[in-house]
């Protein structure tokens, strides 16, 4: 029986999630992400995919996010045809994120094109257009969790709720050649139990081999009360400094994380004293998304059948205009803006409002990579350029570090251990210093036939 998979992309990393499966005569890319990262890293994107695209059969995706879903408009670019399967929030999803992405990627090749025609360089193109991007969607098809369905001969896909962003999917793929079946399992990104939103992640009951992600391998978070005590506190001394609190946030997930907490702290929080503004276009499509597909998850999020988060005082600002109409408010509003690392978006724009002004409160709520605005304002600098001009940072920053969308190390064991038959496991989407301890865990602990996915590694499932 032909049944392997090969690591192209996120192992020993984490972004530029693709694997390719081989199911007999069959094809079949297991995510198709964007790698993110340094300059000399992203130019990878645009490499060739690791086999002839019209000899590829079918592309599955866990989820949306675009270091797993980022490749698609390009795969689609270069000719391919068949299907992308995906859960179908996570298809509704990638309708707002592609697009974006696409935007972003235009954008980015007009600035590099104008530094090139200084240079008297020739243009470069960018990798998709937003409308290439709005043009893939067509061929993403949306499926229902725990529906098996056929998608090659003798392949059948099935999808689990993963518990981390909506539609997220664990992805169980049995392949049955007439003379026995395997299984493969892979986690996608696996949610944090504690996660407000989103159900804790299903457990796929057997499989032969798993693929797991291991983002956060060598840490345990700390326990979510602490981090309801953070929030607490954030908004008891910024009522007292009489301030703004502005709030970087990632559009899909931490966003309606943030919405669905304040809603159900609303009173212990005392937020009836502030006017809560969600200034993002994108977050305000995701958070339309987040109520669209409302079954997905068990809290209440949403008033009966609206689709605004049940929250007094929350304004969603989609247009240029009303986003101007926050600069004039001084004190009073929690202003929650992408991107989430402050390295774009309109959260900019409340930077440069508020960042210089001791009253005010910076709340950052997620991860901040090397290199990015957020990271220097975590990293405590004392001023910040925006717009061309030096601000002094006078606001009060903020840390909040138990939001995480990820299971972390103890959830990563748990719900391994919850697999029948302790099948052999690949470590992938994670750093080496993040996998070697949770690789250590996984053999000394349940003595699981544990490897770390080596880049361009084939393995036979
Ligand atoms: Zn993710
Ligand atoms: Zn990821």
């Amino acid at each position: 029986m032909t049944f392997e998979l090969t690591f192209h992309g996120a192992a020993e990393q984490v972004t530029g999630s693709l694997y390719l499966l081989r199911a007999g005569d069959a094809t079949v890319l297991l995510e198709c992400g964007l790698i993110q990262g340094g300059r000399a890293e992203e130019e990878r994107n645009a490499d060739p995919f690791p086999v002839p695209v019209d000899s590829i059969d079918a592309v599955v995706l866990s989820h949306a996010h675009i270091d797993h879903s980022g490749r698609v408009p390009l795969l689609v670019k270069r000719g391919y045809e068949g299907p992308v399967y995906a859960q179908r929030a996570t298809r509704a999803l990638c309708d707002i994120m592609l697009p974006d992405s696409g935007y972003l990627n235009e954008k980015q090749a007009e600035h590099e094109n104008r530094r090139r025609a200084r240079q008297g360089k020739p243009g470069v193109e960018p990798l998709y257009t937003r409308l290439e991007a709005e043009e893939s969607i067509a061929r993403i098809e949306g499926l229902a969790y725990d529906t098996p369905t056929g998608i090659a001969p003798g392949l059948t896909l099935r999808f689990l709720d993963a518990g981390h962003i909506l539609g997220s999917a664990i992805v169980c793929l049995d392949y049955d050649d007439g003379s026995g079946s395997r299984g493969l399992v892979f986690s996608g990104d696996l949610g944090y139990r504690e996660s407000p939103v989103m159900n804790d992640p299903a457990v796929p009951g057997r499989a032969d081999t798993v693929l797991l992600e291991s983002t956060y391998g060598d840490r345990c978070h700390r326990p979510f009360a602490a981090t309801l005590e953070e929030l607490k506190g954030v908004f008891e001394s910024a009522s007292a400094s009489k301030g703004n609190i502005l709030i970087p946030a990632f559009t899909v997930g931490r966003t309606q994380d943030l919405l669905y907490l304040m809603a159900r702290h609303f009173d212990e929080w005392e937020l009836g004293r502030w006017q809560i503004f969600l200034d993002s276009p994108m977050g305000i499509e995701a958070t339309e998304a987040y109520a669209r597909f409302r079954h997905l998850y068990d809290v209440h999020l949403f008033e009966s059948d609206s689709r605004a988060p049940d929250l007094p005082n929350f304004h969603a600002t989609l247009t240029t205009e009303e986003s101007m109409g926050i600069n004039a408010i001084h004190s009073g509003a929690i202003i929650i803006a992408g991107s989430g690392m402050c390295s774009g978006g309109r959260i900019h724009h409340h930077l440069k409002n508020n960042i210089w002004r001791p009253e005010c409160h910076v709340v950052i709520v997620g991860y901040q990579a090397r290199g990015t605005l957020g990271r220097r304002i975590v990293d405590g600098v004392s001023e910040v350029r925006l717009f061309g001009e030096t601000y002094d940072v006078r606001a009060e920053v903020h840390t909040i570090g138990g939001l995480s969308a990820h299971a972390d190390q103890d959830g990563l064991v748990d719900w391994y251990a919850s697999i029948d038959g302790r099948p052999d496991v690949y470590l992938v989407h994670g750093e080496p210093d993040a996998q070697q301890p949770l690789l250590t865990r996984l053999k000394s602990e349940l003595a699981a036939p544990a490897h770390i996915a080596r880049h361009l590694e084939t393995v036979r499932l």
